[in-house]
C-alpha cells in the first residue's frame, strides 16, 4: 500500500542512450508544469533545457551519466523553489520501448519487473538498457514515489498471429522470441481513441488507419479498437521510410554488405538505423528541409520524398484491404500534424475509394483534432495531435490508483 496522494502530478521520463526527456504534468487538467531535455549525457558538452511555468533555463556542463542528469534536473526544480518529491508528485511514468512477451500493460515497477525488463534487453539493445538506467536513476532520487513502466509495444500485444509471425524457421523464432511486436503503441492507442471521440463514435465501432509520421514513423490498422496490423516489427526498423531508418529492406542486402562490402554487423546496424531513410537518400532527415528542397527542384530530395510516399501509399492500400471497411484515416506526429503536402499526396487520387481531402481544411494549422476530408468523403480523414506524455501520465496514474 502506498501513502502517496493519488491526485497529483506525474513525472514522465523518456530516457534514451544519451538523452533524457521529462515532463511534469497534471493528467486530469492536462496542464504541463515543467518540461525538459538533457542531451549528450556522458559527454563534456552536455546540455539541459529546462522549462518551468513559463520560463526556460539552459544549463551547459558535463553530465557524467543519467544519475547526474536526474540529480541536476531535481536541482533545477529546487532552484525554482519546488521540491519535486514534495510537490504532489503521485507517480513517475517511464516510457519503456520493449515489453517483449512479458508486459502487455502499464506495470508498477518493483525488483521483479526491473529484472524482467533487464532480461528482455537483447530484444531492444539500443533502447531498453537506457530506459532501465532512467528507471534506476529516478528511483534512487525519488524512492518514495511509485514508478510505472509504460511499454511502447503493449498496444500491439493482441496482433493476430498471421500479422505477428515472420515466415522464419519456427524453432529459431521461438527460441529467440523473434516476432513482430510493433512500437509507438502509446501514440497509436491515444490517437485512435481520440479519433473515435472526435467523430462522436464508439471506439469499438470504428475501423481506422493511423499514420504516426515523425522522425520515427509507423502505421497501424485498428479494427474496432483492436490493432490488426502495424508496420514496425521485431524492432522499430521495419516498415515505413523514416528520418534516418530504411524501413522495409530486403534482408539479402545484409548478406551482400557483409560478404561483398566487408561491413560488420554493427556497421550495418548503424547504416540502417542512423544513415538511411530520408537522410541516406538526400542528406537530411528534417522533413521541413526536405520539403523546402523539393519545392526548389532538388532531385535528391524529390527522390527521397517519392520513395517515402511510395511506401506510405503501399501500406495504406494494404491496410484498406485488411480492414475491409475503413471509417477513418488519421495523421499524427511531427510530419503528420504539420506537413499538409504529405497528407494530400499520400491520399491523392483515391476518390474512387471514398477518400477525398478538402484542400482548405487540410491547410488549416491547429493543435486540435480536426477533420480534413470533404463532406462527401465516405472515409473521414483527420489530423489528431498525439501526446505520448499525457497518455503515459494517465496510464501511470491509473496503475497507482489501482495499487493504492
Ligand atoms: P516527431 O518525431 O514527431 O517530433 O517529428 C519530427 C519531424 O516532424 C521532423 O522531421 C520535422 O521536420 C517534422 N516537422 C515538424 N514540423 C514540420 C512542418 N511544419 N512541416 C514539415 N515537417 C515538420
Amino acid at each position: 500500500m502506498t501513502e502517496t496522494p493519488i491526485d497529483g502530478t506525474v513525472l514522465v521520463v523518456n530516457a534514451g542512450s544519451s538523452s533524457l526527456k521529462y515532463q511534469v504534468l497534471d493528467p486530469v487538467t492536462e496542464e504541463v508544469i515543467a518540461d525538459g531535455l538533457a542531451e549528450r549525457i556522458g559527454e563534456s558538452s552536455s546540455r539541459i533545457k529546462h522549462w518551468y511555468r513559463g520560463h526556460e533555463v539552459v544549463v551547459d556542463g558535463a553530465l557524467a551519466d543519467h544519475d547526474a542528469a536526474i540529480a541536476k534536473v531535481l536541482e533545477l526544480f529546487a532552484a525554482d523553489g519546488v521540491d519535486v518529491a514534495d510537490s504532489g508528485l503521485a507517480a513517475v511514468g517511464h516510457r519503456v520501448v520493449h515489453g517483449g512477451r512479458s508486459f502487455f500493460e502499464p506495470t508498477l515497477i518493483d525488483d521483479v519487473v526491473r529484472s524482467e525488463i533487464e532480461r528482455i534487453c537483447p530484444l531492444a539493445p539500443l533502447h531498453n538498457p537506457a530506459n532501465l538506467v532512467g528507471i534506476n536513476a529516478v528511483s534512487a532520487l525519488l524512492p518514495e514515489v511509485p514508478a510505472v513502466a509504460v511499454f511502447d509495444t503493449a498496444f500491439f500485444n493482441g496482433l493476430p498471429d498471421a500479422a505477428a509471425t515472420y515466415a522464419l524457421d519456427a524453432a529459431v523464432a521461438e527460441e529467440f522470441a523473434i516476432r513482430r511486436y510493433g512500437f509507438h503503441g502509446t501514440s497509436h492507442e491515444f490517437v485512435s481513441r481520440l479519433t473515435s471521440e472526435t467523430l462522436g463514435r464508439d471506439y469499438g465501432d470504428v475501423n481506422q488507419i493511423v499514420l504516426h509520421l515523425g522522425n520515427g514513423a509507423s502505421m497501424s490498422a485498428v479494427a474496432g479498437g483492436r490493432p490488426i496490423d502495424t508496420t514496425m516489427g521485431m524492432t522499430p526498423l521495419e516498415g515505413l521510410v523514416m528520418g534516418t531508418r530504411t524501413g522495409d529492406i530486403d534482408a539479402g542486402i545484409v548478406f551482400q554488405l557483409s560478404r561483398v562490402a566487408g561491413m560488420s554487423i554493427d556497421e550495418i546496424d548503424v547504416l540502417f538505423n542512423k544513415r538511411s531513410g530520408l537522410k541516406g537518400l538526400c542528406g537530411e532527415n528534417d522533413f521541413r528541409s526536405v520539403r523546402e528542397r523539393v519545392e526548389a527542384g532538388d532531385e535528391a530530395a524529390r527522390l527521397a520524398y517519392d520513395v517515402y510516399l511510395h511506401r506510405l501509399r503501399r501500406y495504406i492500400g494494404a491496410y484498406m484491404i485488411e480492414l475491409g471497411r475503413v471509417d477513418a484515416i488519421v495523421f499524427t506526429a511531427g510530419v503528420g500534424e504539420n506537413a499538409a503536402p504529405v497528407r494530400a499526396d499520400s491520399l491523392a487520387g483515391l476518390e474512387n475509394y471514398g477518400i477525398e481531402i478538402d484542400p482548405e481544411r487540410n491547410a488549416v494549422r491547429s493543435g486540435e483534432p480536426r477533420l480534413i476530408s470533404t463532406d462527401a468523403s465516405a472515409v473521414a480523414v483527420l489530423v489528431v495531435p498525439t501526446n505520448e506524455e499525457l497518455a503515459i501520465a494517465r496510464q501511470s496514474m491509473a496503475v497507482v490508483r489501482r495499487s493504492a
